[in-house]
């Protein structure tokens, strides 16, 4: 088990101990043969946990990020059960159907079933907003076995008739927590209904936020809960930090931390598509190799930026959340929190791209003033601090009046009031123009 085994800690995570092949779950000697020649042979805790019952039949509801095998755990009991059942879809139908947030994850979802089911007579199609549709029409005229989409896009086709869910007994709703952020509900209560009832369900979620306790009501029956990285909680190995920096100071520093690292790939996050594209211009700009994906690139821009930043030829992927969740990028070893995220659990998703399968990575949080809101929530969220890198914590203000000056009375209200005299070590100046927003939790994603 050394694919996770030190990436996750937590009281549930009791797998690391757990030998076990795939052929003691039961499934199906080709497709154990197929994962084999891809370099799986041990099933990663998520896939020891999830797979038997998932092959039982059950609904399940499970908890775990990108990176830990999560595809798997639920494609592989469905083509197993799709293999052993050997019968041609209906024309325009699929029999497994998966729903993923965004078109990369979609991408990904699919590439990893389409090598899975290597050697059979699976089919695997992908249906997702930004490409051509017609292809994607004729694509689905034969039916196929799994369809892998974005809610938007499905309903489009449903909308044609392109598209049958009549004889679709599985369904996978991935990374749900951000469908519900990306406002899918709708979406997803208009496709479950076109399913058979007595289909087979499974849920997967980075985080548990309160609602998918009422999605997973809605959608699962009496699922089984797995889970292999308890919510909130960052993976063990990665190495935290926070700058305290003002938001004009943030470039400067960005650079000199990116050159301290130019040959080792770095992911910077930020919240709106307007500043990460200037960004990634101006590291550009200053000699980086660098790509940005956010929700103002074409599917082609972005998958190629993705492309590039996989095969090296590109160093430092600047990114939006909504862009950027879920997607397996191997070996980033520095991701940069340029901005911090408004929603705290996608610090967690953020620092999540590094240290995948046993690497070391390094998590670099700037923060300023405007940002302490968010910070707290972070913390809050990880139930510890980030270790401060440079600079001081920002000055809270708010009743009661006195200072603080260490970073997070508890229950103040922190001002955004440019640290007119307060902690800005590391010589930065303080934030004059920086963007005021509320502190706390806004709505996620608007404008990425
Ligand atoms: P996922 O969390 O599904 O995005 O998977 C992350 C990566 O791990 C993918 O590149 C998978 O191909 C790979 N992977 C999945 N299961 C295993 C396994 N049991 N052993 C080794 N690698 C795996």
């Amino acid at each position: 088990m050394t694919f996770i085994a030190g990436l996750l800690k937590g009281p549930l995570i009791y797998e690391q101990d757990i030998r076990m092949d795939f052929d003691m779950l039961g499934l199906a000697p080709r497709l154990i043969a197929a994962l084999a020649e891809q370099g799986i042979t041990e099933p990663t805790p998520i896939q020891s946990q999830a797979i038997p019952h998932a092959m039982n039949g059950r609904d399940v509801m499970g908890l775990a990020q990108t990176g830990s095998g999560k595809t798997a755990a639920f494609g592989l009991p469905m083509i197993d059960a799709l293999i052993k059942d050997g019968g041609r879809p209906v024309p325009k139908g699929a029999k497994a159907l998966v729903l993923a947030p965004t078109r990369e994850l979609a991408k990904q979802i699919s590439d990893n079933l389409t090598a899975y089911t290597q050697g059979t007579h699976l089919k695997v199609a992908l249906v997702v907003g930004g490409a051509g549709i017609t292809g994607q029409i004729r694509r689905m005229e034969r039916g196929v076995s799994l369809l892998v989409a974005t809610p938007g896009r499905l309903i489009d086709l449903l909308d044609r008739r392109a598209v049958t869910l009549s004889e679709t007994r599985f369904l996978v709703l991935d990374e749900a927590d951000q469908m519900l952020d990306m406002g899918f509900i709708h979406a997803l209560r208009r496709i479950a209904p076109l399913l058979p009832a007595d289909k087979q369900t499974m849920l997967f979620s980075a985080t548990m936020p309160k609602q998918m306790e009422e999605l997973a009501a809605a959608f699962l029956r009496e699922p089984v809960r797995v889970q292999v990285n308890p919510p909130g909680q960052a993976v063990a190995r990665i190495s935290q930090s926070v700058h305290f920096v003002a938001q004009k100071a943030k470039v400067d520093l960005l650079i000199e931390l990116l050159d301290a690292h130019r040959d080792e790939r770095a992911l910077v996050f930020g919240r709106t598509k307007h500043g990460m594209e200037k960004l990634s211009k101006l590291l550009e700009s200053k000699g980086f190799a660098v790509a940005s994906i956010h929700g103002n690139k074409s599917q082609g821009q972005r998958d190629r930026a993705i492309r590039d930043f996989k095969e090296g030829k590109v160093r430092v992927l600047v990114a939006t959340d909504v862009a950027a969740r879920g997607l397996d990028i191997p070996e980033v070893r520095h991701v940069y929190n340029y901005e911090l995220p408004n929603v705290a659990e996608n610090y967690v998703h953020r620092i999540g791209r590094t240290a995948r399968a046993g690497a070391d990575g390094a998590a670099i949080a700037f923060c300023s003033p405007e940002e302490m809101g968010e910070l707290k929530d972070i913390q809050k969220a990880m139930k510890a601090d980030i270790p401060v890198a440079s600079g001081r914590p920002w000055e809270v203000i708010g009743a009661p009046k006195k200072r603080s000056g260490g970073g997070g009375g508890q229950g103040r209200r922190f001002g955004g009031g440019a640290g007119k005299g307060a902690a800005n070590a590391g010589g930065r100046p303080a934030a004059g123009g920086g963007r005021r927003r509320a502190p706390g939790k806004g709505r996620a994603h608007q404008a990425a």
